[in-house]
């Protein structure tokens, strides 16, 4: 998109959120709510939105209570420290990320990053720099915004951290919700370069996603990160929970 349509989009979007204001909406199922600044979501989404229970040490996926780790980080090797999902990717959840990615739905980045702000404060993550899984040019023109990019700058925001760019996609890459680990992790070579390199040398960084399901494209990213700087964590909006938990 040129720089005259993007303008007209973004000013369309200004005007639509004066006469339509989405802050009394449940941020998933777009219901009326009461206090959105208080809560942004309606008391039936809480019951399922959020990421609870016996979870993965490295992948925040649910298991068994009796594990402390999934069968599927025990057989891959990990690049990053652990991930942090404050959301369960189904129901509500799944349409209002949706609605984020693919219908422009920006406002909502405000919100999951305030949900992953309160979710790794409570783990007590400490980090020195946000950054976020790059998106190719060509669909950033077609979207008009890289939406893991509107996440970590929300976030970067919140936190009082820099929100620098360290990867870039040079290589497209087909869908990968249907692929299996292996399929995504081959689909993903040599799709990426790294910038900043000097800028994240030491640095313990948060890499931002916005859905992960079976972690391929924050390991793959981890991967590259890892060389330069100290330990990379990840976060992303919510988690898509592996079925099986030796799921490939
Ligand atoms: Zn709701
Ligand atoms: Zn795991």
């Amino acid at each position: 998109m040129n720089k005259f349509l993007t303008f007209f989009k973004n000013l369309k979007d200004k005007i639509l959120d004066i006469i339509f204001p989405l802050n009394t909406k449940c941020i998933f199922c777009e219901d009326e709510i009461v206090d959105f600044d208080k809560k942004p979501y309606c008391d039936r989404c809480e019951k399922f939105a959020f990421n609870s229970g016996n979870k993965c040490v490295k992948c925040d996926t649910q298991i068994k209570s009796e594990n402390i780790i999934c069968d599927h980080c025990k057989s891959h090797k990990r690049f990053f420290e652990k991930c942090y999902c404050p959301l369960n990717y189904k129901d509500s959840v799944r349409s209002s990320i949706l609605r984020f990615k693919d219908s422009n739905a920006k406002y909502l980045a405000k919100s999951y990053a305030k949900l992953i702000s309160q979710y790794i404060k409570n783990e007590n993550l400490n980090f020195d720099i946000v950054t976020f899984v790059p998106s190719h040019k060509n669909a950033v023109k077609r979207r008009g915004y890289n939406p893991a990019k509107l996440i970590a700058e929300e976030l970067a925001l919140l936190e009082n951290k820099p929100c620098i760019e360290t990867l870039i996609k040079i290589n497209k890459t087909s869908p990968q919700k249907n692929l299996s680990y292996q399929e995504r992790a081959k689909n993903l070579e040599n799709s990426m370069i790294i910038t900043n390199a000097k800028a994240i040398k030491n640095k313990t960084l948060l890499l931002i996603d916005d859905v992960v399901t079976t972690c391929a494209t924050v390991d793959h990213c981890s991967k590259l990160l890892k060389p330069y700087a100290s330990k990379i964590y990840v976060a992303a909006v919510a988690r898509n929970h592996l079925k099986k938990e030796n799921e490939d």
